[in-house]
């Protein structure tokens, strides 16, 4: 056991975080429930969990100087610069909510992110690395066979967990609706993108024997067990 696990221990088993910063790298498809598990953790650790989106949105509401420098390359169908992304992490991993850690999911997508992070965080802190793994058969069913609700955000699976009164919300009653981009297409399309720019990613952490590996064919709580046990090794 190195220091990070024995603190995770510790933190795992008070509920709270000791006092040196966890910081989680969370990989996976889309599909894979990233975001589902993110949060989950969220609330189990008090820590933030942090996406680009996130990043770009907030920095471009608020007008910062990143964010309007990412709001000329959006305006101009541009992919936004790597280092532009890990500022505005940085910058956000720098608030107060952050100091017991923080966990990062869709960030680092790319080498150069994850290179200009491991940069960053040298001498600082070891990273945990979560690769959320899944096949292309079950992200391509999850998600071309879910519905959300348009008021509520509540996801349901046509088949395996489908509402109880056809195209509408059990909990609030509101419209389900097939999201634009979940459709078998654009899955497709997004699966490519993975493969081709994440999963270099897989290798980067491997090789630097900081990648754990969860199968996520199973229940969201079965995984969530499995994820908090890797926290622990
Ligand atoms: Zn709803």
């Amino acid at each position: 056991m190195n220091w990070l696990k024995v603190i995770l221990v510790g933190v795992l088993m008070s509920g709270s975080l000791a006092a040196s910063p966890l910081v989680l790298i969370m990989l996976g498809p889309p599909g894979a429930g990233k975001g589902t598990q993110a949060k989950m953790l969220e609330e189990k650790l008090h820590i933030p969990h942090i996406s680009t989106g996130d990043l770009l949105r907030e920095n471009v509401r608020q007008g910062t100087e990143l964010g309007k420098k990412a709001k000329g390359f959006m305006e101009k169908g541009q992919l936004v610069p790597d280092h532009l992304i890990m500022d505005m992490l940085f910058t956000r991993v720098s608030q107060d909510d952050c100091k017991k850690g923080y966990i990062l999911d869709g960030v680092p997508r790319t080498i150069p992110q994850a290179e200009e992070l491991q940069e960053r965080l040298k001498g600082k802190m070891v990273p945990i690395v979560v690769n959320l793994h899944i096949s292309d058969e079950m992200v391509i069913d999850r998600l071309t066979n879910r519905i959300v609700c348009d008021n509520c955000g509540t996801p349901y699976h046509l088949i395996n967990s489908p509402p109880k009164v056809s195209g509408k919300c059990d909990k609030c009653g509101s419209p389900l609706r097939q999201r634009a981009d979940d459709s078998k297409e654009v899955v497709l399309k997004r699966l490519k993108v993975y493969h081709e720019q994440t999963e270099p990613l897989i290798a980067f952490y491997k090789k630097q024997k900081l990648l754990q590996t969860i199968e996520c064919n199973a229940d969201k709580d079965v995984v969530f067990s499995q994820l908090l046990a890797s926290l622990k090794k």
